[in-house]
């Protein structure tokens, strides 16, 4: 059986206190539920990491959003795969859309950060989709392909272990507009036999790929219901604490 995620996204929102005041609700919530077969993960902003990595009786794993492609330096802002898992944090956000789009993050480089992270230890939320153009056009099994291939391909079956993937269409992102459960499925599916054609049935079969974009507590249910969505990434509706809560209770009921 593979992992299911629920993993939250803040972004570039909440201060310190309210970033604490969030985490403590659901972790509060989260250690009366079973998480033996589900991880609950969380990525706030890197200056809110330490602290809560520190918060007591923590069962939310930790995530940052991003890391730099490089070790050490002269990188002015910058913030290292080490100095991440030194935090404390196990998990990385790499290739989301927003960093892709307004930082001009290429395939080589993301290539370059996953690497770094699986080196310092930590595990990687792949992020891939298309935008409402492409989808249009009727290329999106093609972009997706793309993204997996001229990263993922990169790796081999070890390294490849350390990866979850998120599938998120650009044009659900932050838009209210959610891909529906089938459309989901059926690009997860694509993901999957992706990973099957070049590392095997296995480890295609043991990836938790996950969804993005527009998840809410109204729609989580019926995306979790398909049979390649392992869970999901959200962003506005982790601001929420009860509506993050409810998507967590969609996953386990699924
Ligand atoms: C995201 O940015 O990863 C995301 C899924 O955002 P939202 O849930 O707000 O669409």
């Amino acid at each position: 059986m593979r992992k299911k995620i629920v993993a939250g996204n803040w972004k570039m929102n909440t201060n310190l206190p309210q970033g604490h005041e969030l985490f403590h609700e659901i972790n509060e919530y989260c250690n009366t539920i079973d998480l033996r077969e589900l991880s609950v993960i969380i990525a706030p902003p890197f200056t809110h990491l330490i602290s809560l990595c520190e918060t007591d009786n923590r069962c939310i794993q930790l995530a940052a959003q991003n890391c730099s492609d490089k070790t050490h330096g002269a990188f002015t802002g910058e913030v290292s795969t080490n100095m991440i898992t030194s935090s404390g944090a196990n998990y990385v956000i790499i290739g989301h859309s927003e960093r892709r789009k307004y930082f001009g993050e290429t395939n080589e480089i993301l290539k370059n950060k996953i690497n770094l992270a699986i080196e310092s230890g930590l595990q990687t939320i792949y992020c891939c989709g298309e935008s409402i153009d492409e989808r249009q056009q009727g290329i999106h099994k093609d972009i997706i392909s793309q993204q997996i291939e001229k990263v993922l391909y990169e790796f081999d079956n070890k390294q490849i272990g350390k990866i979850i993937v998120a599938y998120e269409p650009i044009w659900a992102i932050g838009t209210g507009e959610t891909a529906t459960a089938e459309q989901a499925q059926e690009m997860h599916a694509c993901i999957r036999s992706l990973v099957n054609q070049k590392f095997g049935e296995e480890l295609a079969n043991s990836m938790t790929i996950i969804y993005g974009g527009s998840c809410s507590a109204k729609n989580a249910s019926e995306l979790f219901e398909m049979k390649d969505v392992d869970g999901g990434l959200i962003g506005g509706a982790s601001l929420k604490a009860q509506d993050f809560i409810d998507i967590i209770n969609a996953l386990i009921k699924s």
